[in-house]
Parts: structure tokens; sequence; C-alpha cells
């Protein structure tokens, strides 16, 4: 066996994790809160970390390792995604649960948080065997899940399908339908119109909040997207309708920029052929790094976490850094593009669309009764820019970021849950 070199370098689960850490360490100062308060709430509720096998198409039997951690329930069901990626780590999971009650928080849905992942690349899966890595991890974490208790959806590398086969294993366990098990599920199924596209849709209207504040008209902006998955391809296709002109996008496998303003149907008709926004021939090729610090007015971060860093703050030239990523701006470089006056609209905030309409999923199939797209998208709406609203004022009254801001207003809000209902016992 060759020996394992010990790596130097923190795992990317442990930044993001002392990132959030430190974010909130640095709110709850401010909010003068109690060490005992303190030390509760930067704890995670119930930690489940399950190892699993699967049986491959070449007939091996692999053991994969999944997680889901419940950060806080205080304010109801825990809620979160599930991602499948290959750095899937424990302290990652737990840093995204607590972003997660984070956002419930600061735009007032009844939720705690929560997230669970499993460590795979999932692009080396046959759909049989992601089919039957899904089912068996849906039911190692069925301890966990459920309509009243904990309500997964999609997030990095999962999508309406996998949330199907969760919602059918579930189902199978229990001996009845349990649409409400999971959100982000196919519309045949108790989907919610309006779901795919929430999150992106939450980032666009979050970006013509900040712009209405800064004063800035969309209509003469450029923006660049980092990430054409469901948020990134979702904000690209939203802010084009806005008359933004997108330059610049990217995925994991390389960019796209074009001064002049990229074809968005071209680029995503290019992305759902190839798979990528790569090699796109209406613009010329740019690495993720290039993307970043291009000459644009916004900028949307929606790949992953750590990609604004102290190492490239200072070259981020975007007015407006809005973050469809959960975490991809570390403190260090906040600090950096705070003090430039860039505008960061955070992840807790920027982001919670997705899980604004899978509130809406839920309810619908709690009530067995479905509403509209056009009451989706009016509800959606309110939420995401009266939020905004709040935290601005926030942030203007004490002076503060807008990151700051936002957790100041939820972390708030958690504590007043935990004091109006008591201690037990
Ligand atoms: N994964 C999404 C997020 O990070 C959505 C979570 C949900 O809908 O529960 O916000």
């Amino acid at each position: 066996m060759t020996p394992m070199t010990p790596s130097l370098q923190p795992s990317e689960g442990r930044v993001i994790l002392d990132n959030v850490l430190r974010q909130f360490n640095r709110a709850a100062d401010r909010l003068g809160l109690d060490q005992g308060m303190r030390v509760w709430l930067q704890s995670t509720k119930r930690e489940l970390t399950v190892h699993f096998p699967v049986r491959m198409d070449s007939g091996e039997i692999r053991t994969f390792t999944g997680f889901r951690v419940q950060h806080n329930i205080t304010r109801g069901p825990a809620k979160g995604g599930i991602r499948y990626h290959p750095m899937v780590d424990l302290d990652e999971v737990r840093a995204l649960a607590m972003l997660m009650t984070w956002k419930c928080a600061v735009v007032n849905i009844p939720y705690g948080g929560a997230k669970g992942g499993v460590c795979c690349e999932p692009k080396a899966l046959s759909l049989r065997e992601l089919e039957g890595l899904t089912r068996r991890y849906a039911t190692e974490i069925s301890l966990l899940i459920g309509p009243d208790k904990d309500i997964p959806a999609p997030d990095v590398n999962t999508n309406a399908q996998i949330m199907g086969w969760i919602m059918d294993t579930y189902s199978m366990h229990v001996g009845y339908s349990a649409p409400g098990v999971v959100t982000g599920k196919p519309l045949s199924i108790g989907g919610s119109l309006g779901r795919a596209d929430a999150t992106g849709r939450g980032v666009v209207y979050a970006i013509i909040s900040a712009a209405k504040t800064l004063g800035l008209d969309l209509s003469r902006c450029t923006a660049a997207v980092q990430g054409c998955g469901n948020v990134g391809s979702a904000a690209i296709r939203l802010l084009n309708e806005e008359g933004c002109k997108l330059v610049g996008v990217s995925d994991s496998a390389g960019g796209t920029y074009n001064a002049r303003g990229l074809d968005i149907k071209a680029l995503l008709g290019h992305n759902g052929r190839t798979g990528s926004v790569a090699g796109f021939p209406g613009g010329e090729a740019i690495t993720n790094a290039q993307l970043l610090e291009l000459p644009v007015d916004i900028l949307v971060p929606a790949a992953i976490e750590n990609q604004i860093t102290a190492a490239n703050a200072a070259r981020v030239q975007a007015r407006i850094v809005a973050e469809g990523a959960n975490g991809p701006t570390t403190m260090e470089a906040d600090a950096i593009l705070d003090a430039r006056g860039t505008m960061v609209i955070p992840d807790i905030l920027a982001n919670a669309g997705g899980v604004i309409v899978s509130y809406f999923e839920w309810v619908q199939n709690l009530q067995e009764f479905f509403w509209g797209e056009e009451r989706i998208r009016g509800e959606l709406e309110r939420i995401m820019r009266g939020s905004f609203n709040q935290v601005v004022e926030i942030q203007q009254r004490e002076g503060i970021s807008m990151r700051e801001a936002a957790y100041l207003q939820a972390i708030g809000r958690v504590v007043q849950a935990h004091q109006d209902r008591g201690l037990y016992p």
C-alpha cells in the first residue's frame, strides 16, 4: 500500500466551515449574544454519517460515504439540499446546514437548516448506478427525513429526477405517497411550477433591488456569471431578459467571453448540446479565474464555494456581486470587496429563491392544492424584495456590510424563536 502523505492544506469543507463560523461570530459580537447561546448556535443539532454499498454496473460493490446534518430546528422542520460531489465532507455539510438556518431565517420562512451530501463523482456514474446510490442513501438517511422533520431538495449535481427517487423510496417505506418529504420533485408527483428556475430568478430579483438601491440602470449594465448549472443558467437567461449585457459565462470545464455581449440563446443551446459553455464559437476562451476579474458591473458566482479569496478579491471589478452559490466569498475577500465599495449580496439572501419556492411546494403538498405560476412568481418576488429591503435598512442603519446585516437579521430571528419557546426542560 502507498503511504498517504498528509495534506498541509485544510480541506475546502474546513475552509467554508471556518468562514461561516467567523461570519456568525462577527454578527454574534454585534448582537451581544451570551456565551451559552453562541456555543449552541455554533453547534449542529444532529449529524448522521453513513457508509453504504452500491452495486455498480460491473457487478462490483462499492462503498460510498454520505451525510445529513441538521444545524437548527427551532423555527420549524429542517430544510436543505443534497449535493453529489467528490469534495463533499462532513465539515462542508455542517457549514452548508448552518447557512440554511440563516437563509430560511433571513427570508422568514418557517424552517430550520439542514444539508446532505454524498461524496462521489456523479458524472462517472450510469443512470442506473445513480438511482441505486440515491435510493440507498435515501434509505440510510430516512432516520432523519420526513415531511414534518427534515425536507431535502436539489443542490449541486442533484435534480428533480433524484428527488423523485427519494420521494418514491421514502413512500415505499412508509406505505403511502409522501410528496412533502422532498421539494424540487417532478411536477407529476407534486412538484411545483416555478421551482426549477427559482434560485436563478431570486438572484435576479436581488440584483434588480440592488441596482435600484445603487441607482444603476440594468439595461446599461454588463454581467458575468460563473457556473451554468441550475442557478447560473436561469440567472443568465433572466438577466438577459432584463436587458443586461452578459459578457462572460463559465463552468467547471472553462469559460467564454465576448465584450460585445454573448448570444445567450446560442450559448445555452451550445451548453445543452455539449454539456459545457467552453468551446462556444461566439466568444473567446477564458478561465474561471479570469471570469471573476472581468470588467463588469455585475458578477454572479453561481458554482461552488471559496472562489473569491484574498488572492483575487482586489482584482474583482464588479460593482455588485450576487452570490448564487453558497459560500463563494471568503471572509478576507469580503473585507477587500467592502473596502472597495462593492455591494456583495450574501448567499443567504441572494440565493434564497430556491428554498422559498421549495417552501411553496411543501405548502402545496400539505394542502394538496396547487398554485399557478403567476402566484408563485408574485410571492417569490414579494419575499425577495421585502427581505432585501429589510437587510438594506439594517445595513444602512448600522453602517455595516450586507452580509453582516443579513446575519444580524437571521440570527436575531432564531434567537427570538428560541427565547419564545424557552429552554427545555
Ligand atoms: N439547495 C438549495 C439551497 O442551497 C435549496 C434548498 C431547498 O430548497 O431546501 O438553498
